[in-house]
């Protein structure tokens, strides 16, 4: 794979008409491998052929659910109903501008494979499809756009007058999870001036105790940005230093503490954050594990204004995702921390626009994400398969769900829910067969197929493997041993 020059407005290439791809082989696969490299190089959500000089059908897309890559892809049907939103385009770089879209749009294309494939979407999908299948009639966006503004003052001009138009949108950004770090990088590539980055301590971590820093102060010290570890953001000498680089925004991402009212009343500065649910569900500090292990087929990110009481802000923006029925924990916190990055960003520009949104959070639908509780991750097998399911789910890949076998640890990484009651009666726990690599248990309503586990002090393996490892007479889980 390879990264190419994206083409700039003013280009030829971006105003032709693309030619149909006649047949999806490995020259063009080959292109549409260096178009998912090229755009998340310059972290944008799609990019199309001719953006990167190449005058054909292909689009690739990423808004934060995983690559799409349609060959000749081809809009079948659009809303009347339109939504108004933000865009911008990796071809003309520090501009946005507002523009009308459907609201949904049907598309029909070929795969990476030449298999033909359907996307009904909606939203930010539908706008992101239609913004880059006009790339391919050489259409920009800005031909569509009601106002186009610039967010970056360009490089040449970086003079001293704070007060022109086009004045940098400063920001410190305050996080430390690898949750953070996409919405640290989307921030500074779309053009925002993150002065500086607030986060926790570095701290022992694993069984050396090996001191190391968060994850967001090591991207910024690699994008050069000035870092503050802090205990207490409250500390006045710590707000001090925030309120002294005037900031636009200050933005907070997993960053685990309250802003104090000397920052949230400065009423010229907005402060952001990104929640990942779908607010008023889910406030506090785990709502992405809860979401797995309870077993939702939907969740999201919220952008707040926050306010003095945690996650109980005023709603700028949501967006949906979909939950897999064998998604993890980590794979749904990665998706996440993609597409909230990208609403936070949205976000930052509607605002410089001058434009707020805000919609209260309906108090009388709140729900709370606790974090885990002490044996919450012990399996109890007479309750139900799909239960189990979700709880293995949901702690992977931390901290991992458990059971015993002979007062043995056994850590549950991997199950599929099976199909079909079992034959015959069985204790919840009981091993009741093999099916390929997965064993079979029997739970409180019908088996599970366990296909990864981890005994105390092994790595992990197929669950089939460790069976036939077993010393022992036992074929049964379950049993808590340990306190
Ligand atoms: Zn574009």
């Amino acid at each position: 794979m390879a990264i190419h020059e994206i083409r700039r407005f003013g280009d030829p290439v971006l105003r032709k008409v693309s030619r149909p791809v006649p047949r999806v082989n490995n020259a063009v696969r080959e292109i549409l491998d260096d178009m998912l490299e090229t755009m998340r190089n310059a972290a944008g959500a799609g990019l199309a052929a001719p953006q990167i000089g190449i005058s054909k059908r292909l689009v690739v897309l990423d808004i934060g659910e995983g690559p799409v890559f349609l060959v000749n892809p081809e809009i079948v049907s659009r809303s009347d109903e339109t939504q108004t939103g933000v865009e911008g385009c990796l071809s003309l770089p520090g501009y946005i501008g507002e523009v009308e879209r459907p609201l949904r749009v049907s598309v029909r294309a070929l795969d990476r494979d030449g298999h033909s494939v359907w996307i009904d979407s909606e939203g930010y999908l539908a706008r992101v499809l239609c913004h880059e299948i006009d790339h391919l009639d050489g259409i920009l966006y800005t031909d569509r756009a009601s106002t186009i503004s610039e967010v970056k003052k360009g490089e040449a001009e970086e003079s001293q007058d704070e007060e022109g138009e086009g004045r940098e949108v400063r920001a410190v950004f305050m996080g430390s999870p690898e949750f953070a770090v996409p919405s640290l990088d989307e921030l500074v590539s779309a053009g925002v001036k993150v002065e500086l980055v607030v986060t926790q301590p570095d701290r022992p971590f694993g069984r050396k105790q090996e001191i190391r820093s968060t994850p967001v102060k090591a991207r910024a010290t690699e994008l050069g940005i000035p870092v503050l570890s802090c205990e207490r953001v409250s500390d006045p000498d710590v707000v001090k230093k925030i309120l002294d680089v005037k900031p636009d925004f200050v933005i907070v991402v997993a960053f685990g503490q309250k802003l104090p009212k000397e920052i949230l009343s400065v009423p010229e500065m907005g402060c952001l954050n990104l929640h990942p649910s779908l607010l008023p569900k889910y406030r506090g500090g785990n709502p992405i594990q809860r979401a797995v292990m309870n077993g939702d087929e939907v969740t999201g990110v919220s952008i707040i204004h926050m306010s003095e009481r945690m996650d109980a802000g005023d709603i700028a923006l949501q967006r949906e995702v979909a939950i897999g029925p064998n998604e993890t924990f980590g794979t749904l916190e990665r998706r996440l921390a993609s597409l909230g990055a990208h609403a936070l960003v949205e976000v930052v520009y509607l605002m410089t626009l001058g434009k707020t949104p805000r919609t209260p959070q309906d108090e009388s639908r709140v729900s709370f994400a606790p974090h885990l509780s002490k044996g919450e991750e012990v399996i109890d097998w007479t309750r139900p398969a799909l239960q189990i399911h979700n709880l293995v789910r949901g702690l992977s890949p931390r901290p991992g769900a458990v059971t015993y076998m002979d007062g043995k640890r056994i850590k549950i990484w991997q199950t599929r829910v099976h199909s079909g009651p079992s034959k015959g009666s069985y204790a919840p726990g009981a091993i009741i067969g093999v099916e390929g690599e997965s064993i079979l248990v029997q739970c409180g309503d019908s088996p599970i197929a366990v296909t990864e586990v981890q005994p105390e002090g092994r790595s992990i393996m197929s669950a089939a493997a460790f069976l036939i490892g077993l010393r022992s007479e036992t074929r049964a889980f379950g049993g808590r041993v340990e306190t």
